[in-house]
């Protein structure tokens, strides 16, 4: 029994709807899965109703973009009350800014001379948390590029011409929104970070587990993290980060959380619940 706990859907970057997900999720063996949607829970719902039809775990959940000493860091919610309103308040703000950010990103490609709309951005992304792959897939759709890598390597990452710095909360703000909302705090995919020594602080601002497992983790890396993990009472989880067909391959179920993990998940999470809230 395995889980996959870093999905997206096409309520942000992915391409697979929630039903979707479940079903590759149900045929590929998979006993629970999270849905982990950049800055939304929207699809959390419905992928709950259809895990419950098709005898899956479910784990509402979301990834934060937040920043540490100038460094990006991802911080995956699980198990977050997807109706929460402060959350949702919260993720609606930030949802208005990356809709801001596309706007600067299609300004800047028409300084380039690239006649881009971003209303095509917008209908092509069709969700309210659109992010720098729907900019890449317009510019391909449009023939301004051939691929979404080309596109990124051209105009979109960092040092290119239509990059646009992320708006950030800061990790301390990201664990407790998602405390807030009853959700355990996890650092996703430490080893893209290429910076372990971000680890410790994160902890420290009261961060419950670390993404061991995740597709771009060598085994040394995910060894590393287990051991981290274990010595300091956190929670292990793990994910393939599937974005559909989006990349190439999709990846749900590539990565697989073993269920002892998965129990030890819900046992800190239902002993957080029974704990008196924390002090400040
Ligand atoms: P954003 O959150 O808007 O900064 O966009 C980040 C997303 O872009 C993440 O899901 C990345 O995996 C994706 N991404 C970054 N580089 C590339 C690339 N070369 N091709 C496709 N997707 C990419
Ligand atoms: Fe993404
Ligand atoms: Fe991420
Ligand atoms: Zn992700």
């Amino acid at each position: 029994m395995a889980a996959d706990l870093h999905l997206h859907s096409h309520f942000s970057d992915g391409t697979y709807s929630p039903e979707e997900i479940v079903g590759h999720a149900r045929r590929l063996g998979l006993r629970a899965i999270a849905l982990t949607d950049h800055d939304t829970v929207e699809g959390c719902a419905r992928a709950a109703a259809a895990c419950a039809r098709e005898g899956l775990e479910f784990l509402s959940g979301t990834e934060l973009t937040a920043e540490l000493d100038g460094h990006e860091v991802h911080i995956l919610g699980f198990a977050v009350d997807p109706t929460h309103p402060r959350l949702l308040r919260e993720l609606a703000m930030f949802q208005s800014v990356r809709q801001d950010r596309v706007r600067e990103m299609v300004e800047r490609l028409n300084a380039l001379d690239i006649p881009l709309s971003a209303d095509a951005v917008f209908a092509l992304a069709n969700c309210r948390s659109p992010g720098r792959p729907h900019v890449a897939r317009a510019l391909v759709q449009g023939g301004f590029c051939v691929s979404l890598d080309q596109a990124f390597d051209r105009y979109l990452k960092l040092h290119r011409p239509a990059w646009v710095p992320k708006f950030k909360i800061s990790a301390h703000a990201a664990i407790d929104l998602i405390h807030e909302a009853g959700g355990l705090a996890v650092m996703a995919h430490p080893g893209l970070n290429h910076n372990d020594r971000l680890i410790a602080p994160i902890v420290a601002a009261g961060l419950d587990g670390l993404e061991c497992w995740h597709t771009k983790h060598s085994a040394d890396a995910s060894g590393r993290y287990l051991a981290y993990a274990r010595q300091h009472g956190l929670v292990v989880t793990g994910g393939s980060d599937c974005h559909g067909l989006s990349k190439g391959k999709p990846l749900i179920g590539t990565v697989r959380l073993d269920w002892d993990h998965f129990e030890h998940l819900k046992q800190r999470l239902a002993a957080r619940r029974l704990a008196p809230p924390h002090p400040g």
